[in-house]
């Protein structure tokens, strides 16, 4: 039975389901999610293009901001993990961009926490030496940085719409022709609020425990986590549930694990719940004013330099990365730290 026909069934037997546990069940459900079996990232046939696979500079940068956050920890041994690593580029760069910094990779072991068993494939091709984990709380204990691109915006979201007598969740029902569809919940005992009729707020369901993850770790041994992901710090009120198949929107509700499908993310409500689990947040800043501190217009000349024929392509690239009408602006930096450490690099 395909994934769809199943959701179906489940749903006739059930009665409609959370937007979160639809996006969990076409993300990960382990005979048809789009993670555990197909996903295509980087490349023309590709679903979608993230950062590091649009251009070498973006590992490279954070690469040069972990030896720095190194360099900041004392220089101990440490777990150097990366949270949803997709085909292993950035890990790729970072080891690169790192290769003389004395003593870094003597003393890093790379974590990498994976659910995708081809992305696993691919990551290993990249970084032989890797270990992998399920989840943070299996990385191997002590001091760490942690890096995620693109890795909170799969979190599953539940979804509320404000309807002219208070607030309803958007569930996913069965249609009478037996299509997916997406309907409304009866209107919920919610607080009133100011939002007009339409508006949508989400709530990523997996945010608190990640959160809480991190904060375990991070006040056990210290470190750092960098996210970096498309999102926004005041609600718009926008339905931001995306489905990507070989670069184009598609509907969520037509191809049941057959599309990427992610949501933008809440950075206030990140910063809020890390800041009451006691740890010392950065940002968020914008993917724009990060590289920029961190360094990316000359890391782009010196390349370019080297590499004259390269020029004009590292310039695109640099736009791509770093202009407020491309990855700039929509894509935010947060750092998240244990306590009593000095204020990471790039904020
Ligand atoms: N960071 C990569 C890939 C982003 S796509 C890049 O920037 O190119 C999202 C990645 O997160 C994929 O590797 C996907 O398999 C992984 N992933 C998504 N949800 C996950 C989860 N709950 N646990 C572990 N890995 C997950």
């Amino acid at each position: 039975m395909s994934l769809r026909e199943r959701l179906v069934e489940y749903i006739r037997e059930n009665g409609p389901m959370t937007v979160a546990d639809y996006m969990a069940a076409c993300l990960y459900d382990p005979q048809d999610g789009y993670y555990a079996t197909r996903p295509a990232i980087g490349g023309a046939d590709a679903d979608f293009i993230t950062a590091p696979e649009a251009s070498q500079m973006f590992g490279e940068l954070i690469g040069l901001w972990c030896a720095h956050e190194w360099d900041q920890l004392g220089k101990p041994a440490f777990s150097l993990i990366e949270l949803g690593p997709g085909r292993g580029v950035l890990m790729q760069d970072v080891l690169r961009a790192t290769r003389r910094i004395e003593g870094f990779h003597d003393s890093s072991s790379v974590v990498f926490i994976e659910m995708s068993a081809p992305l696993r494939e691919e990551q290993g091709q990249r970084v032989p030496d890797a270990e992998w984990a399920l989840r943070l709380e299996d990385a191997p204990p002590g001091p760490s940085l942690i890096v995620g691109n693109e890795f909170l915006d799969c979190l599953p979201i539940r979804q509320f719409v404000r309807g002219e007598d208070g607030w309803h969740e958007k569930l996913v029902g069965v249609a009478e022709d037996g299509r997916l569809t997406f309907g409304l919940s009866a209107a919920l005992p919610a607080p009133d609020s100011d939002d007009e009729p339409g508006a949508v707020r989400e709530i990523a369901t997996g945010l608190e425990s990640l959160i809480y993850e991190i904060e375990r770790r991070l006040h056990d041994a210290p470190g750092r986590v960098l996210l970096i992901d498309y999102g926004y710090v005041e609600p718009e009120g926008a339905d931001t549930l995306q489905a990507l198949k070989s670069h184009a929107k598609v509907d969520p509700i037509e191809t049941p694990g057959e599309a990427d499908l992610t949501a933008h993310v809440d950075f206030a409500r990140v910063a809020r719940l890390a800041a009451q689990a006691g740890l010392d947040v950065h940002g968020p800043a914008t993917q724009g004013q990060f590289l920029r501190a961190l360094g990316v217009d000359l890391r782009c000349e010196a390349l370019s330099r080297a590499n004259p024929t390269h020029a004009e392509r590292l310039a695109r690239e640099l736009h791509r990365l770093t202009s407020p009408d491309q990855m700039g602006a929509l894509f935010k930096v947060i750092c998240l730290s244990s306590p009593n450490l000095p204020p990471p690099a790039g904020f």
